[in-house]
């Protein structure tokens, strides 16, 4: 272990908890220790959790869960979606923490991190805990979700505070993502019909609990629980969350950066499809291979040549569409495009044998990742929710394993005639002022 990126308290820690893992396994064991950097804390490096891998049954045991209340934004008009990051800022407030039971006491012990958050389509309050005492935590999360304890909290502080971080959020990369939104999604969409950072409204708002109340009430159901840990997810029902929808008939759209001047433009490829449960796991091996620093053979290809630095694909859940993104210079987008075109014909895009051995890697990703999850929760709970994708890690591990190369193979034909058929290209060229053109 790396002792020079911790400090003393941690590294103690550390061999208190390596003692009492060597003590309770009876069975010869490795233990491996998990140290995750906190997100929200400075760079306090904290112990987040023990895995003990007994040599012979392979066995693991993670301490987090994750839990998540989440309110889809169904029953919401616009002006009372802009208060709804309010009621995010009150669900999160220290105030109300207190007031429910899951102050620095239940902290100290039990909890790793807890936060808020608004999506497009959904608010999520989210909690990140010891598994053992996940049980209870629940019980106080549930009792509570009718419970803004607007007593407690000081909503005029709140209003203030909230304005200050979208005045401070409307920066140039929330200006291109409002451009690239309403440059690719129809009118009726659900997003869309979300006010972009709109602080007139919020200003003019007249906080009290009377109004507070109202809207809380109207958003505050259908509500669901789930609890995520690495060997097993938790989801009691399903809610039906609109998606958003894509333009159709739309081949290429060019929007323009307002503020910066360079010679580059970046691409965004979206091709529409929709997966299930099974494609999901084909597109994280789909993914690797293509775009993987060590195993990806796309990316290997347009570096080598020059054309780009960066390449990423990934599913946009919101969206149902898969999504290559890339930046280059202006004057070899056409090349650059046709190349990735060239590229997709391929009909055998992959052998068992590499196959193999980007089955091991991903085992060995989700295996790992896992053991920092406050980072990443908010990508899990998006998965779940969104992707409608119920697997635990350890579930999609023994999954991965039965994937086949003519599975890929397929899959990867798929996304070929989705991006010959109907894909929509995004070009952001930098040095001009924002204007939109749609062919
Ligand atoms: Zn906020």
């Amino acid at each position: 272990m790396a002792a020079s990126v911790v400090d003393r308290v941690v590294v103690t820690k550390v061999v208190a908890r390596l003692e009492a893992a060597i003590r309770a396994a009876r069975a010869p064991v490795a233990v491996r220790v998990v140290v995750a950097k906190r997100s929200n804390h400075c760079s306090q490096q904290q112990v987040c959790g023990v895995i003990i891998d007994p040599a012979h049954n392979n066995k693991f045991i993670m301490k987090q869960t994750i839990l998540a209340l989440i309110r889809p934004k169904l029953n919401l008009s616009q002006p009372e979606d802009q208060i709804l990051h309010l009621i995010e800022h009150i669900l999160m407030s220290p105030e109300r923490q207190e007031k429910i039971g899951l102050d620095e006491k239940k902290f100290a012990k039990d909890i790793f991190s807890c936060s808020g958050y608004i999506s497009e389509l959904y608010c999520a309050e989210y909690y990140v805990v010891r598994s053992t005492a996940a049980n209870s935590i629940k019980k106080i999360i549930l009792s509570n979700r009718n419970n803004l304890c607007l007593d407690k909290v000081k909503l005029q502080t709140i209003k203030k505070i909230l304005i200050q971080e979208l005045d401070e959020e409307k920066t140039h990369e929330i200006s291109l993502g409002e451009q690239f939104e309403k440059a690719i999604y129809q009118k009726k969409s659900p997003a869309l019909q979300q006010p972009w950072f709109n602080t007139k409204k919020l200003i003019e708002f007249d906080v009290n609990k009377n109004n507070i109340n109202k809207i809380f009430k109207k958003f505050n159901q259908p509500l669901m629980l789930f609890e995520l840990s690495f060997d097993n997810y938790k989801i009691p029902k399903k809610i039906k969350i609109e998606k958003n929808l894509l333009k159709k008939k739309l081949k290429l759209i060019h929007l323009n950066h307002p503020y910066q001047s360079t010679k580059t433009a970046s691409v965004e490829i979206l091709i529409p499809m929709i997966f299930n449960s099974n494609d999901f796991i084909n597109f994280d091996i789909y993914r690797t291979l293509l775009v993987d620093y060590d195993f990806g053979i796309l990316y290997k290809k347009m570096r080598q040549n020059g054309f780009i630095y960066d390449l990423s694909i990934n599913y946009n859940m919101y969206a149902n569409a898969v999504q290559i993104s890339f930046s280059c210079s202006k004057n070899k987008v056409y090349k650059v495009l046709a190349f990735i075109k060239n590229f997709m014909k391929a009909k055998q895009i992959i052998s068992e044998k590499y196959l193999n051995l980007i089955k091991d890697k991903i085992a060995t990703n989700y295996e790992l990742d896992w053991g920092n999850i406050s980072d990443s929760a908010p990508y899990y709970i998006k998965e779940t929710l969104l992707g409608e994708f119920y697997l635990s890690p350890q579930e999609g591990i023994k999954k991965i394993k039965k994937i086949t190369a003519k599975d890929i193979n397929k899959f990867h034909k798929n996304i070929y005639d989705g991006l010959e058929k109907n894909s929509i290209t995004v070009f952001l060229n930098y040095g001009r002022k924002v204007s939109k053109k749609v062919h």
